[in-house]
């Protein structure tokens, strides 16, 4: 598939290359070599009012390697241009001084007798902290598969050039949903109480099949055109973030799709890892920071492929690494994001994912980041989260991670058979009680589940009772909650675990469809009641401040009974989940250092007051969530 690297020395290697180069229209110059072309330039534009003021900008283009480049304008100078392994990348690192300002400066280069121009342009970087505000547990994050949502424009539904044309009798193929669709859909989305959306990589997926997931970016520059352009990314950030909506991006800087455009012409030799033998990674995440671990598991791991179409990329190499820490600040501040949810975190090498998340955050320091490390150990998740103290001295900067684990301990504990001693919540009990290993454990994301595992109603046998529990929880536990798009209505996943089938197309979503989610023409009661259940959970919680912010206590499970609080010095909240089949009452005499004499509260998802002066009768497999009146 990927073209052999040209050489710079073998004459009969270039007299290969030249062959397709031809056809591609490329001229001779009078001499007989190839004429130089420029064909890209990356980042396409940059922003001043970064406190690191160096810019690597990669040419690529027929011979750019042979010439030199030059800038005449204030301000500007050229700290250095280095060259790789293929004769057509230059890389010059610029120096963007107090002096440069707004607008275009000319770049020149020489070479050969050739002289090539390019005008580059320098944009003002928006001074408003809130341009790229962040997300906390202020927030609650809609988590959305953007072809499996709606098709908001089906004239971008197929692109020649790209293949894989839309077939929504695929499970694996492009169903036609888009960045448009996502942007009409935001009243539904605020109305729902959502104020953070995290969509699934959008860029650039130049693959023969599955393109539609997002994850084997062909071109970090690029939205894949299926979604829609760059200017309708904008209109979609800008739309939610007038609505007080974050937009949250999904980076991948592990690996990249084989479509990419460097396969036919690598910059350099080790760009990738193991370009020839292509070894599948062990999976295995613990070599990252054992102790007693080899060198050759960690490069196995580190350096394994993903999958067989996703390279893996070397970001050991530092031309690449500037190269992918650039491509983040660039999307930061063109589309204002709210987050940034780095994808496969335990996979690239991890000293340059410190390298990347520090520079970042010292460019953005109220933005916020959230790592992927699927493992139901909070020791390892842990290990990536800022602050933490690691034994191996490993510091990350990182400020959140997805907290898988308790995630599994939230299932686990639902789904437990009552036992005949002890309590069937003890799992997610002692989970939490795993904070310790955090610094930061209300800075976590936390979900019930996500576009990689079953749907959460699946998970949970469709039994609506739990489903409801594991709403609460979701949304009232430390941290900032995670919710992937049809879990409002309970859309499932029954007949298997394809992640196709995971990621199915949401209801309403497409012209013609039976039901609809938006109107609730179609929907069954029980899927009209839930969606109604996350609009008074997510409402109320947007305003409970307590629940953002507030200190977390958990009271020891006791006869299928798991009890916690959040609170402050002025406001307390109380979660209550009862697995019992029977009314039970509740003493309340254990709970005295919370309630603090409180004598009423009142249940918010019913709205029914609550007399605290004496015991509860708490109804059969129910959840309380009740505001204390102090
Ligand atoms: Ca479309």
């Amino acid at each position: 598939m990927r073209t052999p690297l040209p050489s710079r020395t073998a004459a009969g290697s270039r007299a290969l290359l030249l062959a397709p180069l031809l056809t591609l229209g490329l001229t001779l110059s009078p001499s007989g070599a190839e004429a130089a072309t420029l064909e890209r330039v990356e980042p396409p534009h940059w922003f001043l009012g970064y406190r690191d003021t160096s810019l690597q900008l990669m040419l690529h283009g027929e011979g750019l390697a042979a010439m030199t480049p030059s800038v005449d304008a204030p301000g500007i100078r050229i700290d250095r241009f280095e060259t790789g392994d293929s004769p057509n990348y230059l890389f010059v690192y610029l120096d963007l001084g107090p002096e440069a300002s707004p607008g275009r400066f000319t770049l020149t280069l020489e070479g050969g007798g050739e002289t090539l121009t390019h005008d580059y342009d320098l944009r003002a970087k928006n001074p408003d902290p809130d341009h790229a505000r962040g997300f906390s547990g202020e927030d609650t994050i809609y988590l959305i598969t953007p072809d499996r949502f709606v098709n908001g424009d089906p004239g971008n539904d197929n692109d020649p050039e790209l293949g894989d044309p839309v077939d929504r009798s695929e499970l694996c193929g492009r169903h036609g949903g888009d960045l448009a669709g996502i942007t009409g859909s935001l009243d539904y989305i605020e109305g729902l109480g959502f104020t953070a959306i995290w969509l699934n990589p959008v860029l650039e997926n130049r693959m023969p099949v599955c393109s539609y997931h997002g994850y084997s970016t062909t071109d970090f520059y690029a939205a894949d055109p299926r979604y829609g352009t760059i200017e309708e990314y904008v209109a979609l950030a800008d739309a939610s973030r007038s609505r007080g909506i974050g937009l949250i991006m999904d980076m991948i800087v592990n690996h990249i799709g084989t479509g990419h455009w460097w396969m036919d012409d690598l910059p350099t030799e080790d760009w990738l890892n193991f370009p020839e033998l292509r070894p599948i990674t062990t999976h295995v995440h613990a070599t990252t920071f054992d102790h007693n671990g080899s060198a050759y598991d960690r490069q196995a791991f580190n350096d394994g492929w993903f999958v067989d179409s996703m390279p893996d990329l070397n970001q050991r190499n530092e031309l690449l690494a500037d190269y992918l820490t650039q491509n983040a600040l660039w999307w930061i501040e063109t589309l204002g994001l709210a987050g940034i949810r780095m994808d496969t975190h335990p996979y690239p090498d991890k000293h340059y994912m410190a390298e990347w998340s520090e520079r970042v955050m010292l460019e953005y320091p109220q933005f916020n980041i959230v790592g992927e490390e699927w493992h139901s150990s909070p020791a390892f998740v842990s290990y990536w989260q800022r602050g933490k103290d690691n034994h191996d001295g490993y510091v990350s900067h990182m400020p959140s991670m997805m907290d898988f684990p308790v995630q599994e301990a939230m299932r686990q504990a639902l789904l437990e058979e009552i036992p005949d001693w002890g309590s069937s919540w003890m799992p997610l009990y002692e989970m939490l009680a795993h904070d310790f290993l955090y610094p930061a454990p209300q800075d976590l994301v936390i979900f019930p589940d996500n576009h990689d595992m079953s749907r959460i109603f699946t998970q949970l046998e469709e039994d609506e009772d739990l489903w409801r529990m594991a709403m609460v929880l979701s949304t009232t536990l430390r941290g900032t909650p995670q919710i992937y798009y049809g879990t409002e209505i309970l859309m499932a996943n029954r007949e298997s675990g394809d992640h196709g089938l995971i990621r199915s197309d949401f209801p309403g979503g497409w012209a013609g469809d039976s039901r609809n989610a938006f109107t609730g023409a179609g929907l069954s009661d029980a899927e009209r009641e839930a969606q109604e259940f996350v609009r008074r959970l997510l409402n109320w919680r947007k305003t409970a401040r307590v629940v953002h912010e507030g200190r977390f206590m958990q009271f020891v499970p006791v006869g299928e009974i798991f009890s916690y609080f959040r609170y402050d010095e002025s406001e307390t909240v109380m979660v209550i989940l009862n697995k019992n089949e029977a009314p039970i009452e509740l003493p309340l005499t254990r709970y005295a250092e919370r309630l603090r004499g409180a004598t009423r509260a009142q249940d918010v998802l019913t709205g029914r007051q609550v007399a605290l002066d004496a015991p509860l009768t708490l109804s059969p497999r129910s959840v309380l969530l009740l505001e204390i009146a102090h």
